[in-house]
């Protein structure tokens, strides 16, 4: 495990910081990611580090933009630590999916497939169990 996780898990409140995901309803400890990927000369520092879910931290990999689907502009992508997650993003809880109202969270949305058939269905058991958003 990476030894800064404690940290890093805490701050998050055992929440992936992109999907909110909550951590205690899997069997693996979620993963501290790199906002700006090392590759991109991102450091360990605290205000590079965010806890991401498996799904996020995958789909997120060295990327620090996206592109907005509802007009093609190259965006940057959310930013745990200098974005307020409830200004780019809204959840539909009819549907379990989640919406960017913003260009930066359409293009998270987007690049971090955040409405993927298994996220959708898990997301819906979070919502059943009171432990979302
Ligand atoms: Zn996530």
């Amino acid at each position: 495990m990476n030894p800064l996780y404690p940290k890093v898990a805490v701050r998050a409140g055992n929440c992936c910081e992109y999907c909110r995901a909550p951590e205690e309803v899997f069997n693996f400890s979620f993963e501290v990611e790199h906002i700006t990927p090392r590759s991109l000369g991102g450091t360990d520092a605290d205000n590079n580090l965010a806890l991401g879910c498996r799904a996020c931290n995958l789909y997120k990999s060295n990327r620090v933009r996206g592109i907005d689907p509802n007009n093609g502009e190259d965006v940057r992508v959310f930013n745990p630590r200098e974005d307020h997650w409830e200004e780019h993003f809204v959840v539909d809880a009819e549907s379990a999916t989640l919406a960017g109202i913003t260009s930066t969270g359409r293009a998270t949305v987007s690049c971090l497939e955040m409405n993927t058939t298994a996220q959708v269905k898990a997301r819906r058991q979070w919502i059943r169990l009171g432990l979302f958003p």
